[in-house]
């Protein structure tokens, strides 16, 4: 079951016994409003698990018939500190953000958008769609060395697959232990990476122990290590020390892998914004409420949303830190 590149008797990365995340524990997925017409499933930030590695947020959508729906309409709103990075299983999605950029993403493509010190887009199901839509939103937190550079926007065609026993692996973001690699642009140690198994279908893929990892299952049932089943509506938080999950499925199933090295300076999320501190979110807000500093989203027919009050501004000593 092991990846055929790296024996069985290899001490290394493996350790003799394999390391299968004592921590696993079995998380909640809450309900939140995504602009106008979406209700997702947010498995971070949650109370007992704010973030794996810089991972800050995780949405997942749909699958939804956007025919009977109007499908995602999220107007112009900023960002900042951190990276959004939007990956599709079914549909599509239109793009646009303040540095003027205006693209379709399909499922096989990334986007990941970088934030610095303040962007603005808008994200909708765009005319002649294919009926469907399915995907998740992730946010990285950028660290204080980047968090106040300049905006960018990535879209990659394709990124790397690779099969490990019979799964299939694709790196969306960061890289796998044999050094698989997205191109996408970070700016500190992760990996997300979209596992599918077949009917039948088993896999043990290494993983780095130095990372904390979580697992979102996105569609089918999964075993884990022979004794825990991850299932639909499900986030589970892996911790860290693993060095390998061993993963099967009875009728196939695919699910998301998330990991990064511990995060551990201090930041507050508030609404769209990472920050070291209240005062710079206070400031960003009134940026955005007074025009400044975002740039405008051409070409979306609709309004900009506005931020919410500062009442929900956690005050001072409160922090996003898990
Ligand atoms: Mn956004």
């Amino acid at each position: 079951m092991s990846r055929q590149t790296v024996p069985d008797t290899e001490p290394h990365p493996y350790s003799a016994e394999p390391r299968s995340a004592p921590e696993t524990r079995q998380l909640r997925l809450s309900g939140a409003r995504l602009g106008n017409s979406l209700t997702v499933r947010r498995a971070l930030p949650q109370a007992r698990r704010r973030m794996v590695g810089t991972w800050c947020l995780l949405d997942h959508f749909g699958p939804m018939d956007v025919c009977a729906g109007r499908g995602m309409d999220v107007g112009p709103h900023p960002h900042m500190g951190l990276q959004t990075v939007t990956w599709l299983f079914k549909g599509e999605l239109l793009h646009r953000n303040s540095l003027g950029y205006q693209q379709i993403i399909r499922p096989g493509q990334l986007n990941i958008m970088t934030a610095g010190q303040g962007i603005a887009h808008s994200e909708e199901t765009p005319a002649g769609h294919s009926g469907c839509l399915h995907g998740v939103q992730m946010w990285i937190a950028l660290p204080r060395s980047c968090r106040h550079g300049s905006a960018d926007f990535e879209h990659l065609d394709s990124v790397p697959s690779l099969r490990i026993d019979d799964a299939m692996a694709t790196v969306l973001v960061g890289s796998l232990c044999d050094g698989t690699a997205s191109a996408a642009s970070v700016h500190s140690p992760l990996l997300a990476a979209d596992i599918r198994l077949p009917a039948e279908g088993a896999a043990t893929l290494p993983l780095d122990p130095g990372f904390e990892h979580a697992l979102l299952p996105v569609y089918g049932d999964t075993l884990l290590h022979d004794g825990i089943w991850l299932r639909e509506e499900q986030f589970w938080d892996l911790g860290m020390g693993a060095d390998r999950i061993a993963l099967s499925s009875p009728r196939g199933s695919r699910l998301l892998l998330v990991g990064g090295e511990p995060f551990d300076e201090k930041l507050q999320l508030w609404w769209n914004f990472v920050a070291a501190d209240r005062e710079e979110i206070v400031r960003a807000r009134a940026d955005w409420e007074a025009g400044r500093r975002f740039g405008k989203v051409s070409n979306y027919r609709g309004e900009r949303l506005p931020a919410p009050p500062l009442a929900e501004l956690p005050g001072a000593g409160s922090s996003a830190k898990r």
